[in-house]
């Protein structure tokens, strides 16, 4: 794992549908929002799914294609290396 958490970004990544759907269960939902609250480019992504979430009333797969999914972890570790950039 990296650094001091229990989930990395990829991981966060893979499980923020079952997250905004709730299915979750209680020891995964508290290593996300431990991540969130130490990571705030995973808080950004998480809030713009859940304004996906709010104008669309649904998220499918499709909104997490891998093309999708790999430009915005490419993006983060833009961040994380000192390069600001947005997605
Ligand atoms: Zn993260």
């Amino acid at each position: 794992m990296t650094r001091d958490l229990e989930i990395d970004c990829d991981e966060l990544v893979e499980i923020v549908t079952d997250y905004l759907e709730g299915a979750l269960d209680a020891d995964a939902r508290r290593r996300f929002t431990e991540h969130l609250e130490v990571c705030t480019d995973c808080d950004a992504y998480v809030d713009q799914m859940r304004e996906t979430v709010r104008l669309t009333g649904t998220l499918t797969e499709d909104d997490l294609r891998p093309d999708m999914r790999d430009k915005l972890l490419a993006a983060f570790r833009g961040w994380e290396a000192g390069t600001p950039r947005l997605p």
